[in-house]
């Protein structure tokens, strides 16, 4: 919505990225719950919470400061940015298992075999005080409840969309561009996980899905985003990713809708932690997300009387 190409502030965006500590908890994802229970999220595995996802899910205090660098990350925050880390952690996971995974991806960018380094952005394109709504698993039942309320208040999305799901309902892909929303790549099947799938398997789950995408929307249409199931992002993923055009797309507020802790924790949860220029993962497909529509109908009108403006994330 009436708002410049992100390209042109991507350098005010990338600034938000040593503010927006990731908070990522694997929402997107466990790597072993089943896709039609947990979407996003799976965080309740070891395998699925990654460093990067631990400070998340552990409920622990974040360790970044508002003025501290994460590691990795380019460019310093921008004037306008919050005063305080949105890196805050999602409340406790009680079921979050300590993670022996490597380095986490969104803090120090992946090396790639050509060199260059890929990011996860997990912050909007405009900064100021904008939030970058992001849905994924569908599209399913809630996505056209979402879209109503998204319309209702004048906000726009990021949609991860799941390509089998694509399928089965194109028309919903082509009334999320209808209405203004942008598209995120979210695999074919959303397998969990997908760093453990051979090569080509992972270059199918997200090609494939993009061009599934695409069809769907029509003429016309960008996925400028990929998103790993369960922020299973890894150099190789991000490589296929950017070498099909998109940029990884990651999150720095997991409201833990997946779980269905109930709306007011979902509400709370996001007012909560986020900061101005954050990225929020809830899902509008993998499962019943009765409670992800509540409280949307909380958090619309909250956020808009916070005075954020709803942005798309950065990179798109
Ligand atoms: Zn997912």
């Amino acid at each position: 919505m009436r708002m410049p190409s992100p390209r042109s502030r991507r350098t005010l965006g990338l600034g938000l990225a040593a503010l927006l500590a990731p908070s990522m908890i694997a929402a997107c994802g466990s790597a072993t719950a089943a896709r039609t229970t947990s979407a996003e999220g799976a965080r309740t595995t070891a395998a699925a919470v990654t460093p990067r996802d631990s400070a998340g899910t552990t409920g622990s205090p974040s360790p970044a400061s508002p003025s501290a660098s994460i590691p990795g990350q380019r460019t310093a925050p921008p004037s306008t940015a919050a005063k305080s880390p949105s890196s805050a952690p999602a409340t406790g996971s009680p079921t979050a298992a300590p993670s022996s995974a490597p380095a986490s991806p969104s803090a120090t960018p992946s090396p790639t075999g050509d060199g260059r380094s890929h990011q996860i952005v997990r912050w909007t394109a405009h900064g100021g005080r904008s939030v970058a709504l992001t849905f994924d698993d569908g599209p399913g039942p809630a996505t056209r409840p979402i879209l109503d309320l998204l319309r209702e208040y004048h906000a726009h999305a990021t949609f991860c969309l799941v390509g089998n799901e694509v399928e089965r309902d194109p028309a919903a892909v082509r009334r999320i561009v209808a209405e203004g929303h942008r598209l995120c790549d979210h695999t074919v099947d959303h397998p969990q996980p997908l760093h453990s799938r051979p090569h080509d398997r992972q270059v199918h789950e997200i090609a494939d899905a993009k061009q599934s995408i695409l069809r769907a929307a029509g003429p016309g249409a960008e996925v400028p985003w990929f998103r790993a199931p369960g922020g299973d992002f890894t150099a190789e993923n991000e490589q296929i990713a950017a070498d099909h055009g998109m940029t990884s797309l990651g999150w720095s507020v997991d409201p833990r809708d997946w779980a269905k802790p109930g709306a007011p924790a979902i509400v709370a949860n996001v007012q909560q932690h986020l900061r101005p220029g954050g990225v929020v993962l809830m899902h509008d497909g993998g499962g019943d997300r009765s409670q992800t529509i509540e409280a949307l109908k909380q958090l619309l009108p909250w956020l808009q009387a916070q005075g954020y403006t709803f942005d798309f994330p950065a990179g798109g």
